[in-house]
């Protein structure tokens, strides 16, 4: 399988993270991430890394409003090469604003700051994206490597670590080209920026923790109404077994009616030892391996986006019994 590396993903290293309320801890959306991803699925299977060396910037304007993208490219030149930025100030319309103000209007909490190397990356993470599901285009399986990752940027919107929507910019190119793909999400949380650009085209499946007691903090039924969304919980403590059982679920609509292609946002945020879940799961890093056994079962090509995954002492090792599962059951 052909894994699609960003070159300049390492350019983004937040250190700091606000997002808990109190002072503020060590950042978990760290480069290292993806060396992590990467080594558990060369243990598990034939790899072929490929750099991304391009940044995808005519396909994030296709897919982000254009003074969003605009105020996050002029943002880095605002800032010291050290700084790193968080507005200081939310509110609807801020315009008129200072640049430095008006990130208020497109960020949406505290846990995402940009430095001056972050937007490149993000446009190096998208180019990933793309490059990816170009590639699976021709019917093979394909790994994004993104980071920074993408299922919480909205269309005018970023957060929850979150700059371009990675997902969707690999949908999107594959609607283009005739593909009906599904957007399957297995990440801990509910990716609010990918419910906002689901289309019958490429619509939206995701398992997540209760997104009103966990981040992002809103009430989907709500953002649920008129989406060409499916949207289902796990409960608080689940196991790896009950989280299967799920995921089968969420499967058996989202493949069952013959999508040509499936982008799959892959979180690894899911067990229990990460840092990031509200309510706590059971899952260990040995569940993995009966996940991709499970998401290897679907018949169509499989286009991988790397989401969430933070506890750096489990990512290989989940990543590894994942892609072992995977391919052993996809022969
Ligand atoms: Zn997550």
């Amino acid at each position: 399988m052909r894994a699609f590396v960003p070159s300049e993903h390492a350019r983004h290293a937040p250190t700091k993270d606000y997002s808990d309320g109190l002072p503020p801890f060590d950042h978990l959306e760290v480069p290292a991430r993806v060396e992590l991803l990467l080594a558990g699925a060369r243990e598990a299977m034939l790899v072929e890394p490929v750099e991304v060396a391009h940044r995808a910037l005519d396909e994030v304007l296709a897919l982000h409003d254009r003074d969003y993208v605009q105020f996050l490219l002029a943002l880095p030149d605002a800032l010291g090469a050290d700084a790193e930025y968080l507005p200081a100030v939310f509110r609807g319309d801020l315009s008129r604003a200072p640049l430095l103000f008006q990130g208020g209007m497109y960020c949406k909490e505290v846990g995402t700051p940009v430095g001056a190397g972050s937007i490149d990356a993000a446009l190096s993470s998208a180019a990933a994206a793309v490059a990816a599901a170009q590639h699976a285009l021709g019917g093979d399986d394909a790994l994004a490597a993104c980071r920074p990752p993408g299922h919480h940027a909205g269309r005018r919107r970023y957060g929850g670590y979150c700059f371009f929507n990675n997902a969707y910019l690999a949908a999107r190119e594959l609607s283009r080209a005739g593909r009906r793909c599904a957007v399957i999400d297995l990440d801990y949380h509910l990716g609010d920026g990918s419910l906002e650009f689901a289309t019958p085209q490429a619509p939206y499946f995701s398992l997540h923790a209760d997104p009103f007691r966990n981040y992002p903090y809103l009430d989907a039924s709500h953002a649920a109404v008129g989406a060409h969304a499916t949207l289902l919980t796990f409960e608080p403590g689940t196991t790896g077994a009950q989280y299967l059982a799920r995921v089968d679920e969420l499967l058996s609509h989202a493949v069952d009616d013959g999508r040509d292609v499936a982008v799959i946002s892959l979180g690894f945020d899911t067990l229990g030892l990460d840092y990031v879940q509200d309510e706590t799961t059971a899952i260990v890093a040995t569940d993995y391996e009966a996940i991709g056994a499970r998401v290897a079962r679907c018949e169509c090509p499989l286009l991988f986006v790397f989401e969430g995954g933070y506890d750096a002492d489990n990512l290989q090792q989940c990543s590894r019994a994942f892609f072992g599962g995977f391919a052993s059951a996809r022969g």
